[in-house]
């Protein structure tokens, strides 16, 4: 609980001001728009002045209540600047959560790069389960008194038989394990009775320290997944090692590009434990969903879970909150995480890792609106440390950065898989194709997702015991609904989004389900009948629920599969962390023989058995509208496919589509990234977009169309009034989704040459109070989604 709360607004102690002052970022969406950052307060008399960096309660606004905030400045009157001193308020509490001065200036940077108020971004850095303290208790530590140790015994008084044995098994215990709780010193001297301890401290022979520990449940490591083997390195991953390792100690960039299953993971545990070897900390990087125990455990059990802090989502608040403290007090020097993990609180920094660099997961979409890549070269510029960044399919900013003339980053690269294990075979298979053949066997009474070209293969790839991933980045049973009528036309979309309702059946329920917007969560009975002329519906753009039901349907009549052995992974069904590392587990014992899922099942697992992998649907993600479309169907289709053949049998993977002819399709079934990433770059430098010039996208939002149209034409109004020829704006015009939950939203986008320009012009707007990140507008610097 935050401190400053036990005191409700309007019964405050009366607070005696001090001397000190302090400059606090308060959690609130306050920003500097000229002058120092911060709000001004004073410390309280008699109490210890907080640190630079700690967390401490603040009153705020009207009615003084109670807000949490950083102490960001720490001096004498004159950081009062215009305000008289007697109007300066006392801040109500100091909480002892402290951040260090590296990710102080860290937040800085952020609040000015990202355009986001200071004190959210330190009120991101620290987890709210840190903040929260949960799980925290006091505890008493003993250590034994040097002093008195060295006088011996002649000038101690006399003791008591338990104490005085207690006290000879301390004297002769190493110095280096103090301090320690009265218990374990009881334990180890086989001492019964508290009693002795306090007389041992009475005696002077004893000091007792007190401070907080956090108590929290062990975490389970995963002990199927782990393996302390320590595979001999093959040559590339050696020369990979070495070339990232003469880095450590400095700051330094290399992207490792090694294809799936190429043993990027070894070379990172390897770069990790030089690192270590030469006393430095590191941070480990992994997209959210791809943070399972598999990959936990593949680092707990190389450097032991002592050594190394985990942040993932299936921890208890406590867990996390411990976690951040054996990374403060320097107990655990390697921290293993997700996106926020860029901030883990490790003195003597020397080396962070982001595994598959180019996820979009590390970009947050919500305020502050960074992207811990691009955060965790920041930081390791200010920290001196190196950074690898690994991926079989690096973003194009990264790749554009490893292959300029100069080149920015270092490029390493594992061209092959180890162990001799082949990359798979993929092949195209063309659904206007597969439809016709469905036609033809008169096969078209029923939609079908899975065409009989995977249908055949699925059923041998079961009947051969190996096992089969499908991916449908699609959720629900239907994304389209609509009249059968076609004079009529009517489909069901959202009341309050431009959308359309997504149907998710629901066991249980009379007319098959609930249609859903995906956008704005609202819900309802599917109607049984066309609204608008009483017609029947169809059901389109089947989703996972639906290829759940085909399998069934189309395996279990055989026998190939039942209930018990397949299973669907979307955000739907995976409500905890906890299901979806059990489903992981079930697939990796080989309890479930296929699994049916959105890009969840895509990245970084590793399971041998996997022999066939489905695209079910490779056009769901070329049909988005964002420059980076071809990107992400590159992207997906690899990863996706390098989940098969990983063992020792060979593995193929059919990619379903509707556009067979598509480059970036061609290129993934080829492996084939260079040629893909030197033509996309191509196109990227005639359009002049990313990594070929900065973008910003502003949004502005209301309830009226025609304010939120007006506020994005005055924001265009006023960055024209100062933006060089070099940057070029386009907008206001409707986002994709042009209304969210009855907000109107229309975006701008920001193209400038480069970083220093665009970071510039926004400057001089937000300066001004043109431009601002609050409810009504967002700005979202290096957007990775348009929407
Ligand atoms: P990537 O992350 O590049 O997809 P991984 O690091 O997951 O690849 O490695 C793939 C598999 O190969 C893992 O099971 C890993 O344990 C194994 N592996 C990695 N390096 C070696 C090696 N040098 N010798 C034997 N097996 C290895
Ligand atoms: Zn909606």
């Amino acid at each position: 609980m935050d401190s400053g709360s036990l005191f409700p607004a309007g019964e405050q102690r009366e607070l005696k001001r001090s001397g000190v002052y302090l400059r606090i970022a308060v959690e609130r969406g306050i920003d500097a728009l000229d002058g120092p950052q911060g709000l001004t307060y004073c410390a309280i008399a008699d109490e210890p002045v907080p640190a630079l960096g700690e967390r401490v309660m603040v009153p705020l606004g009207r009615g003084d209540r109670s807000a949490p905030g950083i102490v960001i400045e720490v001096g004498g009157s004159q950081l009062a600047g215009n305000i008289p001193v007697a109007r300066i308020k006392p801040i109500l509490s100091s909480t002892g959560t402290v951040l260090p001065p590296s990710l102080l200036e860290l937040g800085r940077w952020m609040s000015d790069y990202y355009m986001s108020p200071l004190g959210m971004v330190y009120a991101s850095i620290l987890p709210a389960a840190v903040k929260q303290r949960i799980g925290e208790r006091s505890v008493t530590l003993y250590a034994p008194n040097l002093a008195a140790t060295s006088g011996q015994a002649d000038t101690a008084p006399p003791l008591k038989p338990a104490a005085a044995k207690l006290w000879k098994s301390i004297i002769a215990m190493a110095s280096s394990e103090f301090p320690l709780p009265a218990r374990t010193l009881l334990e180890r001297s086989g001492v019964k009775g508290v009693k002795a301890v306090q007389q041992l401290v009475d005696a002077g022979l004893l000091i007792a320290a007190h401070s907080t520990d956090v108590h929290a449940r062990e975490i389970q490591s995963e002990t199927v997944f782990a393996s302390a083997e320590r595979p001999a390195l093959t040559p590339a991953q050696s020369i990979a090692v070495e070339a990232a390792s003469q880095s450590l100690g400095g700051f330094h960039v290399h992207l490792i590009r090694g294809v799936t299953g190429s043993g990027k993971t070894e070379v990172y545990l390897n770069i990790l434990e030089r690192g270590l070897r030469l006393g430095l900390s590191a941070i480990v990087l992994v997209p959210e969903i791809a943070l399972t125990p598999q990959t936990a455990g593949r680092f707990t059990s190389r450097f032991g879970a002592t050594d190394v802090a985990v942040l993932h989502s299936g921890l208890t608040s406590a867990q996390r909150n411990k976690e951040w403290a054996r990374a403060v007090s320097g107990r655990a020097r390697v921290v293993v995480g997700a996106r926020s993990a860029v901030f883990a609180p490790l003195e003597r920094l020397g080396l962070i890792i982001v595994d598959e660099e180019h996820d979009s997961s590390y970009k947050q979409d919500r305020l502050p609106r960074y992207q811990a890549r691009d955060v965790a070269i920041k930081r390791a510029h200010l920290e001196n440390a190196t950074v690898v960044l690994g991926s079989a399919t690096p973003s194009l900013e990264s790749w554009g950065n490893a292959t300029a003339t100069p080149p920015r980053y270092s490029l390493i690269t594992l061209s092959e898989r180890v162990g001799g294990a082949s990359m798979p075979q993929v092949h195209i298979v063309d659904m206007r194709e597969e439809r016709r053949i469905r036609a033809r066997n008169q096969d078209g009474s029923l939609q079908h997702l899975i065409g009989p070209t995977l249908e055949h293969a699925i059923a041998a790839a079961l009947k051969a015991q190996s096992q089969v991933l499908l991916l449908l980045n699609r959720r629900g049973f239907a994304s389209y609904v609509s009249c059968t009528s076609a004079a009529c036309g009517f489909v069901l979309a959202c009341d309050q989004c431009d959308a359309n309702l997504v149907l998710h059946r629901h066991e249980g329920l009379p007319a098959g389900g609930l249609v859903q917007c995906h956008h704005c969560e609202s819900q309802q009975l599917i109607p049984k009948l066309c609204p608008a002329c009483g017609k029947k519906l169809n059901l389109f753009a089947g989703g996972t629920q639906r290829l759940e039901d085909e399998i069934s349907r189309k395996f279990g009549a055989q026998g190939l599969i039942e209930g018990q052995t397949f299973a669907r992974i979307d955000s739907d069904t995976m409500q905890s962390a906890g299901t979806y590392f059990d489903t992981l587990g079930r697939f990796a014992k080989g309890e479930l023989r296929l699994l049916l899922g959105t890009q969840m099942i895509s990245k970084g697992l590793d399971f041998p058995g996997v022999r066939l992998v489905g695209v079910i649907d490779a056009d769901t993600s070329l049909s988005i509208p964002d420059f980076r479309a071809a990107e992400r169907t590159f992207q997906l289709i690899s990863q996706v496919s390098g989940r098969a053949g990983r063992g020792s049998l060979s593995g193929h993977v059919l990619v379903q589509t509707n556009n067979p002819t598509n480059s970036a399709i061609l290129l993934a079934q080829r492996h084939d990234f260079v040629t893909f990433a030197d033509r996309e770059l191509k196109i990227r430098q005639t359009a002049r977009l990313p990594p070929f010039s900065r973008m910003a996208r502003i949004v502005t939002r209301d309830l009226s169309e025609a304010k939120a149209l007006a506020a994005g034409e005055a924001l265009v109004a006023s960055l024209k009034s100062v933006a060089p020829a070099s940057v070029s704006l386009r907008g206001p015009l409707p986002c994709p989704v042009s209304r969210i939950a009855n907000y109107f939203r229309f975006g701008i986008d920001v193209v400038a040459p480069d970083a220093r320009v665009m970071h510039q012009l926004l400057h001089t707007l937000r300066t001004s109070s043109l431009l601002k990140s609050d409810a009504a507008t967002a700005i979202d610097i290096d957007p990775v989604a348009l929407m």
